[in-house]
């Protein structure tokens, strides 16, 4: 069975302090993830070690990184390498999140690059793809995100690209409380197995996790993951609350 994940994503949310009550209130919930489930909380770059101290030696919960640099390392004031997060023993990190493409203008290509550093650490990247309002009203959504992915991913070797985890997030649907129905999260994550067949083949398309991010809550979570092709979900504002975001965690498939 693919794993089954809920990723939180915490933003530029939270000081310290509530940071870490936050994920206490959600630890001590202690829901045991059985071999095919994960949560991931993607955290703030300060706050990445208190994050992975505090859930050392617990079965399938990580800690993500929400960006890297495309640069491996030198004169980028303020930049974040994939070295340093790795250097923490961090095992993920997001790239391609909508809110970077729109205002750091992150490019596909950049993110191609970002993706063979993340590879090359050893760390799992998380690839976030997804389109506008316009262009799901114009009915070319299917080939938009397939051009994101191609352009990002596709110059990746069979033995990479199943490393990866992608995160279908339709800007429309992000921070909006207006979710896709289950029924268009589905055509779209099929869409996007299709997509990754047609150019690694069943086998490998079948094994990479497909996440559907856009206003995932407790109440449709469950509904949204019983969708045969969405694999869990990236939860921006609802997993800034220790109830919301433990009910999603139970509502990953069995
Ligand atoms: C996100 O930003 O990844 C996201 C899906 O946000 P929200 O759950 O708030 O729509």
């Amino acid at each position: 069975m693919r794993n089954k994940i809920a990723a939180a994503n915490w933003k530029m949310n939270l000081t310290l302090t509530e940071g870490e009550k936050l994920l206490d209130e959600i630890l001590k919930e202690n829901i045991e993830l059985i071999e095919h489930q994960q949560a991931i909380f993607a955290v703030p770059f300060p706050y990445l070690q208190f994050a992975q101290k505090k859930v050392l030696g617990r079965k399938n919960y990580f800690i993500s990184a929400q960006d890297c640099s495309d640069k491996k390392s030198g004169a980028y004031t303020g930049e974040v390498s994939v070295d340093m997060i790795a250097s923490l023993q961090i095992t993920h990190v997001i790239i391609g999140h909508s809110e970077r493409r729109a205002y750091f203008n992150e490019s596909n290509s950049m993110l191609a690059d970002k993706i063979n550093l993340i590879l090359e650490k050893g760390l799992i990247p998380i690839f976030c793809c997804g389109e506008s309002l316009e262009i799901r009203e114009s009915g070319k959504q299917n080939e938009f995100v397939a051009k994101q992915m191609s352009e990002s991913l596709f110059h990746l070797q069979p033995g990479q690209i199943e490393k990866i985890i992608i995160a279908y997030e339709p800007i429309w649907a992000i921070g909006t409380g207006k979710t896709a129905t289950t029924l268009e999260a589905q055509d779209m994550h099929g869409h996007l197995r299709t997509t990754l067949a047609r150019q690694y083949g069943d086998k490998i398309a079948d094994e990479i996790s497909i996440l559907y991010g856009g206003s995932v809550k407790g109440n449709n979570a469950m509904e949204l993951f019983s969708q045969p092709d969405v694999d869990g979900g990236l939860v921006g504002g609802a997993s800034l609350n220790a109830q919301e975001f433990c009910t999603i965690i139970k509502s990953l498939p069995k």
